[in-house]
């Protein structure tokens, strides 16, 4: 542990990374790992889709002309081949285009200038309203809500989700209207939602009786592992309590087939469903179908897209292995930092010494290495202890990831010593 060392190793440590870090940033490396955006042999393994549906193969199982205007709630037989992930029949899918972040915003949008089913009024006519945003979370989320004035009420992660207790205790507040969600291999700590907490989310008595999940399932398949963690079925925990209406499922295949070009997902109650449809219905004529076709045509069914995920996990594993190696090959048992493997998703979460954070990214970004900016995870990007790191490893070759990973540890190491160093000089 750094904290326990003499002053005279403290200062021998802090020599011996210092010039670490010099060497590494001697080496003049041009490396980013801010977003977790697939790499180019990732969808190097999509390419086939391009071809298709091909020359004359256009009409859908129903017979129905896919190049034509029409279908909101997209192909039966994309929502038959999806519905099994998602968790619902196929009645409860809605396909939409290609970003699920797209869906979120304008669920959020339509909720505020329409209400949702059980809304007294629409949200933005309810005076201020909030937001749970369990943290470490996703930034474009935080987005989303920073964008309507939509307050944000940050709530610790514990390993199995959110802290029930808190958000029991938060959602008494009828101003508290929804809550962030990314249940599974989350963004970016890793962590999945236990089945006592999805249980105890969707029994939890809310003051507003509109309160929706937006239950983010972006990394519903993406298995790092062969512990392919499955989470409780959301849909059937809120109808078994006796809230029906509470999930939104959102879900895509951007990690999956194409990040620009894939299909996002809804997914929830008949009564949400229709409420979608009505809402969608007026905001366009319908979805791109002969991209849904494309996609039914090139995963076939659903073992097919579990099999194209493993050709993923293929290509994702040996770079979480890089960075959680050189993490702990230089961090192991230094009270610098903390992290978890993750076994899927695509981020590794690290949190570092308290205020620490953004001077691990600015040492990073001195030596040519670009990270995610400290408080990214954070609503409002502000991590009110200046200690967590997101590191997103997918996009980067494996020998970039390598070299950036060690490059990270080191200036982890750094930051850590030159703030014990601090406190020493301060108690002096
Ligand atoms: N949700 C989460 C939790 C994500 O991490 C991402 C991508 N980084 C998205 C949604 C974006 O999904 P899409 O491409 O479907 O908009």
């Amino acid at each position: 542990m750094i904290a326990d060392l003499s002053q005279s190793d403290l200062e021998a440590l802090g020599a011996r990374v210092r010039a670490d870090y010099d060497a590494f940033r001697a080496r003049g490396l041009k490396l980013d790992m801010t977003r977790g955006k697939p790499a180019p042999e990732q969808l190097d393994l999509a390419e086939g889709m391009l071809a298709l549906p091909g020359n004359r193969d256009h009409l859908t199982e129903a017979n129905e002309d896919a190049r034509n205007y029409g279908g909101v709630q997209g192909l039966a037989e994309v929502r038959a081949m999806f519905a099994p992930t998602l968790g619902v029949a196929p009645a409860q899918v809605i396909v939409g285009d290609n970003a699920s972040l797209a869906m979120m915003h304008d669920a959020i949008v339509w909720a505020l200038l329409k209400g949702v089913p059980g809304s007294a009024k629409p949200w933005s006519k309810e005076g201020e309203i909030a937001f749970l945003c369990p943290v470490p979370g996703y930034d474009r989320h935080f987005a989303i809500c920073e964008e309507y004035g939509i307050r944000m009420i940050p709530v610790p992660m514990t390993g199995d989700g959110p802290d029930m207790a808190k958000v029991e205790e938060l959602v008494r507040d009828p101003a508290v209207k929804g809550m962030w969600c990314v249940p599974k291999y989350s963004n970016p700590s890793a962590e999945s939602y236990s089945d006592e907490t999805v249980r105890r989310l969707a029994s939890m008595k809310t003051a507003a009786p509109d309160f929706r999940l937006f239950w983010d399932n972006a990394y519903v398949l993406h298995h790092l592992t062969d512990d392919r963690r499955e989470i409780l079925n959301v849909v059937e925990a809120c109808a078994e309590a006796g809230n029906p209406d509470r999930p939104f499922v959102f879900a895509s295949t951007s990690k999956m087939t194409l990040a620009g070009a894939g299909l996002a997902f809804f997914a929830s109650s008949e009564a949400n469903v229709k409420w979608w449809i009505a809402r969608a219905s007026k905001r366009t004529i319908g979805p791109d179908k002969l991209n849904q076709l494309r996609h039914v045509r090139f995963l076939k069914d659903e073992a097919g897209l579990i099999a194209h995920m493993d050709k993923h996990r293929a290509l994702l594993a040996p770079k979480f292995e890089a960075v959680t190696k050189a993490l702990s090959d230089r961090l192991a048992n230094q009270g610098a930092a903390r992290w978890i493997k993750p076994a899927g998703g695509y981020f590794v979460s690290v949190d570092v010494t308290e205020g620490a954070a953004s001077r691990v990214v600015q040492l990073a970004k001195e030596a040519g290495l670009l990270l995610t900016a400290a408080g990214a995870t954070w609503p409002y990007g502000k991590d009110p202890n200046d200690s967590n790191l997101r590191l997103a490893p997918s996009y980067p070759s494996l020998k970039d990831v390598k070299a950036a990973s060690e490059g990270i540890a080191i200036c982890i190491q750094l930051a850590a010593i030159e703030s014990e160093q601090a406190k020493r000089k301060s108690k002096a």
